[in-house]
């Protein structure tokens, strides 16, 4: 969805206010005369787009002072994308655990709250509880509900993004097909009077893997994040955008069949997921007597030093680095991200085992794998700049700033 403009513009030549702060939100052209330079267009047609931009107050000159030239003429000043114009509202649904938080359209956290929210009690409840949370983090934050431009949602299954619904999602009942933009959008004008805002739901892994590209390594241009939790995803991010396949479906490693016997939550036996997730490292330690029952249990006893716990672990890395190696040799990652509940050491040198012996060198060569920089923040951050990204790209300024009048 964001692309990587070097000289842009679109319907062949002119690029328009919306194709300038697209590289002025992405760092790649912050003045004028780069501008001028990206685009190809003269100093008087950038000045007009950007005047459309400061007077909507989507854009501003930077706090910096400028930028000197280097063959010593005035310094022309850095603009900078405004980013508390507006907030976003973003939510991570994992199986029994929701995260909420008001964040400004340059992904900074102004108000938060977690608790218990379990998927299983299905989409209504759910989604009406989150908007409870949404309302009082409004209020925390000090914004008005017509503040909001958005709403951002990672939940822990398949997504067809087109209409942000959950497809045949293995660990939530009663959410195949189910309108979750518009029960979220009801539910929050129910407990706000805000107006309708676009709702974008995306998986989980796909938009952890998003915030974390974005935030950490944003000129990599193959990434991949797997979380192991409860369950087993993978995000993609190719050229700064997501990568979801054909139909939504890349990256959900959890259900490849590995040819172990142990039942999946799935209803197949011999998952990945029923092997090497969190939850499966959980029941391999409760049937020899650990108290454990969830991937958070697991990450509790790893971060205790648990003997047993990191050697299940590392078996597990063991198992998930096998079928690592061939994606790794599919797609030629720079970075490969391990997150969720069992990221740790032992999980990592598992997969390192397992990876460096089955991929090709070449495809290994200059891999970085790395544990998790934004921790539990990964999908909030990331829903949070898939709206934006949709609010702001080029395709949608031009109409936004025509409703706005300037
Ligand atoms: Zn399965």
């Amino acid at each position: 969805m964001t692309g990587r403009p070097g000289r842009t513009g679109r319907s062949g030549n002119q690029a328009g206010a919306g194709d300038l702060l697209q590289l002025v939100r992405h760092g790649r052209a912050v003045t004028r005369g780069a501008l001028q330079q990206a685009t190809g267009l003269s100093r008087a047609t950038v000045g007009q787009r950007l005047d459309r931009l400061f007077r909507a107050g989507w854009l501003r000159e930077g706090a910096g002072g400028g930028v000197g030239s280097p063959l010593g003429g005035r310094p022309s000043a850095t603009l900078e994308f405004d980013g508390s114009h507006a907030v976003v509202l973003a939510a991570d649904l994992d199986t029994r655990h929701g995260r909420a938080a008001v964040l400004t359209l340059t992904g900074d956290i102004l108000a938060e709250h977690a608790g218990t929210l379990v998927v299983e009690d299905g989409p209504g409840p759910v989604l009406g509880e989150l908007a409870r949370w949404f309302a009082e983090l409004l209020v925390k934050s000090g914004h008005l509900p017509a503040q909001v431009c958005g709403i951002g949602l990672a939940v822990p299954g398949p997504v067809d993004s087109e209409s942000g619904r959950v497809v045949q999602p293995p660990i939530m009942p009663g959410w195949d097909g189910y309108d979750i933009r518009g029960r979220l959008s009801r539910a929050l004008t129910e407990y706000t009077g805000a107006p309708a805002v676009p709702v974008l739901v995306d998986n989980d892994a796909n938009l952890m893997a998003y915030g974390e590209q974005r935030t950490g390594y944003p000129d990599c241009p193959a990434f991949v994040l797997v979380k192991v939790s409860t369950g087993i995803g993978a995000g993609v991010v190719v050229d700064g955008s997501i990568y979801r396949g054909a139909d939504g479906g890349a990256g959900d490693l959890g259900h490849i069949r590995v040819g172990a016997d142990a039942l999946c939550r799935c209803g197949s036996h011999g998952c990945l997921a029923a092997v090497a997730s969190g939850g499966a490292v959980a029941r391999r330690l409760a049937a020899s007597g650990v108290p454990a029952t969830s991937g958070s249990d697991v990450r509790e006893l790893l971060a205790d030093g648990h003997p047993e716990a990191a050697s299940l672990a590392r078996e597990a890395g063991r198992r998930v680095g096998d079928v690592l190696a061939t994606v790794v040799t599919l797609l030629n990652p720079g970075v490969l991200m391990i997150a969720g509940d069992l990221a740790g050491t032992p999980f990592l040198t598992g997969v390192r085992e397992l990876l460096y012996q089955r991929a090709l060198p070449r495809s290994t060569a200059h891999l970085e794998v790395v544990t998790s920089r934004l921790g539990e923040r990964a999908g909030l951050i990331g829903a949070g700049a898939l709206v934006v990204e949709y609010l702001y790209a080029p395709e949608r300024v031009e109409e936004r700033l025509a409703e706005l009048g300037v």
